[in-house]
């Protein structure tokens, strides 16, 4: 049974979670705060967590600091906040995926199979050197890229980005973890994020059947990029 920490200090939005979440069998601890979450997480050992990042005791993004002090579970954020900063503060502090409020249980429920799939598959897809969608196919180690029959050619920023990408599908990428990982630790930020437009902007021409409504390299605006297989 996978088990889901659920922190909410919100009663009602935690009565819907436990009812979805056992209504699939799903094992559920809930917290109404972030020093109950940290007790909770040490004690049971959740396979995933759920986070609200507005808590009444402290700030969220603590908690995820205090959770991967010592855990590597993956860590779902549930945010009301608006600004892409909390979100991408939350992410950097080393939270896997977030879900903006409000937001459907369908799709709530989607992420966290994605974060829990993502774990299980943690040591396979670190060896993943094939990718294959319904319009290319990518051979990571022969760097090669096949769509429509041919072979498109693509530069090594843009290797590095798309490898980047597609060896962890479904999973929102920041935009700062692609800078430093492609252009190194010390860039500034403001202009290489235009770059990282512009990079983005050429995959897509290279991949997506329409660039302008891309279907597999999608922007979360303000915060990254995410592939979809
Ligand atoms: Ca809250």
């Amino acid at each position: 049974m996978t088990r889901v920490l659920v922190v909410e200090d919100d009663p009602q939005l935690v009565r819907a979670l436990i009812i979805n979440l056992q209504a699939r069998r799903y094992g559920v601890d809930a917290a109404p705060d972030g020093a109950t979450a940290l007790r909770l997480a040490t004690a049971r050992q959740p396979d995933v967590v759920m986070l609200d990042l507005g808590l009444p005791d402290m700030d969220g993004v603590d908690v995820i600091k205090g959770l991967r002090g010592w855990s590597r579970v993956p860590i779902l954020v549930l945010s009301a906040r608006q600004g892409s900063d909390e979100k991408v503060a939350a992410l950097d502090a080393g939270a896997d995926d977030y879900v903006s409020k409000p937001f459907s249980m369908e799709e709530l429920l989607a992420r966290l199979r994605a974060a829990v799939r993502r774990t299980e598959e943690t040591p396979l897809t670190s060896g993943v050197t094939l990718v294959e969608t319904a319009d290319f196919s990518i051979d990571l180690l022969a760097k090669k890229l096949h769509r429509d029959g041919r072979d498109v050619r693509l530069t090594p920023t843009e290797w590095h980005l798309l490898e980047i990408l597609v060896t962890s599908p479904g999973r929102l990428i920041t935009q700062k973890h692609l800078l430093e990982e492609v252009w190194g630790a010390n860039v500034t930020q403001s202009n290489k994020t235009n770059y990282l437009r512009v990079y983005m902007a050429q995959l897509r021409r290279k991949l997506e059947a329409d660039p302008s409504h891309p279907r597999y390299l999608i922007t979360e605006p303000g915060m990254g990029y995410r592939f979809e297989g």
